[in-house]
């Protein structure tokens, strides 16, 4: 008897001293093929007095999911715990076990499994086919976990980021993060000037002031609404979103100036199928290693790919040539050499290039900014394909607060390991 509730406690590696595993047997439970495990939690004293003069008062059978190896034969604990009635304090009582939380019928185990199935990338189907629970339970354990997120509106980092996503219903939703450490500050339903104002309008106005920067894209529709919540910030333009747009551009041009190309001439070849060699920064290309190029057939280093492609045409080359400088200056930080860019002669680009440089003149402070700054969103943009791919999991979220815990929950480990240590310590407490 001894033996085989060891057993059963080593097989389940439950380490409780009130449990005593009475059976283990294969049965049908809710119409399921599952592995019932009996247990019998008894009290040896009165829990409000310690004193051991009770009468036995009746069982009260709980039956809770277990982690099991094999979701295909889930393992369940039926738990009868054996009531008293005190005689000293005239109260009645019922044996705790650390397996489950107070009022709770999922074990801790089955908890933590569920919480470490949601950050990963997995629908949550699947999650609560894998633990034999419903979907509503793991629901639910997401809420509890995220319950930790909940927002102060104490402080807020001295760099923020502003960007928005696409979401559910293909609607645009706003997202803030801290522009040094990565972590999302808030998310917002719509991107609607209004509600941005309504949550940031909840901080005190010495904690709004002493945000110092705002970076976001080159739309200005951020840019007004900063300057007004916050009134000590610097708004920023994102290096990120300079460099991709000025890539653009020249992208934008190749394509259009190969359109008009005959589609065998080797021009054609060195401008289409080396397309990624162009986005590089130039010193970064191979120069010495002459590699066998088959389409061109003859041997060619990157470099002189490149500089044989743009020779082509020489919009195309003065293009290239600003989007070269352009890139260096942003990773050296040199705000002078972009104010030089930006304010020469521009006859020589490409069109697209050209309307590029007259949007960057119009928030010229705001791109100097950008420039002498080390913060960039493209933290953000992974971000955003992370959303893409949680959403794609699930096959799109009908509850935005629900895909909204998702994110936060994927994207926040850390506070998620903080979480399983809270959940240990609740376990060790009872
Ligand atoms: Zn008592």
């Amino acid at each position: 008897m001894n033996l085989n509730t060891n057993y059963i406690k080593e097989f389940l590696d439950i380490e409780d001293p009130c449990l005593n595993f009475i059976s283990c047997t294969r049965t049908t439970y809710r119409g399921m093929n599952v592995i019932m495990c009996v247990a019998l939690a008894e009290l040896n004293v009165c829990p409000n007095c310690e004193s051991d003069n009770f009468i036995y008062n009746g069982f009260k059978t709980v039956t809770i999911p277990y982690i099991s190896a094999n979701a295909s034969k889930p393992v369940f604990i039926k738990v009868k715990k054996l009531g008293i009635f005190c005689k000293n304090c005239q109260e009645y009582s019922y044996p705790s076990t650390n397996i489950v939380e107070k009022h709770c019928h999922i074990s801790n185990a089955v908890k933590r499994k569920i919480i470490s199935g949601l950050t990963e990338d997995r629908s949550m189907t699947s999650i609560a086919r894998e633990n034999s629970v419903s979907v509503t339970t793991v629901q639910r354990c997401l809420d509890e976990c995220s319950a930790q997120f909940t927002l102060s509106f104490d402080s807020l980092p001295e760099h923020l980021a502003f960007d928005e996503f696409r979401g559910i219903g293909r609607k645009l939703h706003f997202i803030c993060q801290d522009g040094e450490k990565h972590t999302i500050v808030v998310i917002l339903q719509n991107r609607f000037k209004s509600t941005i104002r309504k949550y940031f309008e909840q901080f005190p106005e010495t904690t709004r002031k002493a945000v110092k920067t705002i970076s976001t894209d080159l739309n200005c529709y951020y840019g007004s609404l900063a300057r007004e919540l916050f009134p000590n910030a610097k708004v920023v333009v994102d290096r990120f979103h300079m460099v991709q747009m000025v890539t653009r551009s020249f992208t934008g041009f190749r394509v259009q100036f190969m359109k008009e190309m005959d589609k065998t001439s080797r021009e054609y070849k060195l401008l289409k199928s080396h397309w990624k060699l162009y986005l590089k920064k130039y010193k970064e290309l191979e120069g010495t290693h002459q590699v066998y190029n088959r389409s061109l057939r003859a041997p060619y280093t990157q470099s002189q790919i490149v500089s044989e492609g743009l020779q082509c045409d020489e919009t195309l080359e003065n293009t290239y040539n600003f989007m070269q400088d352009f890139m260096y200056a942003l990773k050296y930080k040199d705000p002078e050499k972009i104010e030089e860019l930006l304010s020469g002669n521009t006859r020589q680009y490409c069109p697209q290039l050209r309307t590029t440089i007259r949007s960057f003149r119009r928030s010229f402070r705001a791109v100097l900014n950008g420039a002498a700054l080390p913060f960039s969103n493209g933290c953000l943009e992974g971000l955003n394909r992370k959303i893409k791919q949680i959403e794609r999991t699930a096959y799109g979220y009908s509850n935005f607060t629900h895909l909204l815990k998702r994110i936060r929950l994927e994207q926040n480990l850390i506070s998620l390991k903080k979480s399983a240590k809270r959940l240990e310590a609740v376990q060790h407490s009872h």
